[in-house]
């Protein structure tokens, strides 16, 4: 097996800004896994909240020697010889875990949603994530959201109130908000919550800093919306300590380490009665396109990272009237776009 990787900087459509700050160009990291005549795709995107860099990823791909390994199907021992190189790098071994199970969906000619057995009818609908902002790009950003008859809203600033009376003021369709640990204090977040539920609010995701789940379970005693996990559920072992201190988890995989560790977090948060939600960093249609393939298992999708972007540089899933639609192509579902001119 040969890894090849390329830097590409993701440009957003517009300035995102979240609780923790604001950026209009995302660098992403593409990888390459080559074996038998056959090229899988997978896409790191690095988040300085967990650690890592470009830089931090390219470090991490130069201890990867995959060349030890002549099958890609030995997908469990491979990623555990990639988990065991280092500590975190989440979005580094996330990327090496799709381009292999592009790979051998690819292999075996199956989308892996087939490969795993879902029914792609049951891929819920996506929220669209409108960034923090002044209220009138916000109402701007709503109003070019149309499609979608889910919103993401990110608060966690000084000007909650407002965003969340700009919104009102254009649309009545469902929300979603999310603080990103932006409210400091659980009776900050308390006050907050109980405001929230009067707007027409679906959940509230990461209301308090991740290092506070005293804080996160004595707010869900006393608030009516569910609370999804976000910052505080990262990996595998994170989900059975959220039962009872959170409704649900976001799954990322940037965050988990990739699509096997993902299924396994989906089937534990099942276990342990949680709601599962399946979100994303600002990614390309590579990291898009392998969250969606689980999408048929999960309840909430916030799969848009794709849509915030303009310089795809490839195609995959698409989203009509807000649903999740998963090309019948094999693995991840993904070609080049230059390839797809040329009707490769
Ligand atoms: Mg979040």
């Amino acid at each position: 097996m040969q890894l090849g990787s390329s830097r590409f900087d993701l440009k957003l459509k517009h300035p995102f800004t979240i609780s923790r700050g604001s950026r209009d160009v995302s660098p992403v990291v593409f990888v390459q896994i080559e074996h038998d005549g056959i090229v899988g795709f997978g896409e790191a995107a690095p988040s300085n909240r967990y650690g890592e860099s470009v830089e931090t990823v390219e470090a991490f791909f130069a201890k990867v020697d995959v060349r030890r390994f002549v099958d890609p199907f030995q997908l469990e021992s491979i990623l555990d010889y990639v988990d065991g190189i280092a500590a975190d790098n989440t979005s580094a071994k996330a990327a090496i875990d799709i381009a292999l199970h592009d790979w051998i969906g690819k292999k075996v000619g199956l989308p892996l949603y087939k490969y795993w057995g879902l029914d792609k009818q049951k891929a819920p609908l996506t929220s669209m994530t409108i960034g923090i902002d002044e209220p009138e790009m916000i109402q701007r950003k709503v109003r070019e959201a149309e499609e979608y008859p889910i919103l993401k809203i990110k608060l966690g600033r000084a000007n909650d109130e407002a965003v969340i009376r700009a919104i009102r003021q254009v649309t009545k369709k469902a929300l979603r908000v999310d603080a990103n640990e932006g409210w400091k204090t659980k009776e900050v977040a308390l006050e907050k919550i109980k405001w929230l539920e009067q707007e027409g609010v679906e959940f509230v995701e990461q209301p308090l800093p991740a290092g506070d789940l005293a804080g996160t379970a004595w707010l869900r005693d006393r608030v009516n919306l569910p609370l999804i996990a976000d910052e505080n559920s990262i990996r595998l072992s994170d989900v059975s300590r959220l039962q009872g201190v959170f409704d649900g988890i976001n799954i990322k995989l940037m965050k988990c380490t990739g699509l096997r560790e993902a299924l396994k977090m989906v089937h534990t948060a099942r276990a342990c009665g949680l709601k599962v939600m399946a979100g994303c960093m600002i990614e390309s249609s590579v990291g898009i396109s392998a969250a969606a393939q689980l999408s048929p298992l999960i309840d909430y999708a916030d799969l848009d990272g794709n849509v915030l972007i303009s310089n795809d540089p490839f195609d995959g899933v698409k989203i009509i009237g807000g649903t999740l639609v998963l090309p019948d192509r094999p693995g991840i579902g993904v070609i080049k776009r230059s390839e797809e001119l040329l009707g490769g």
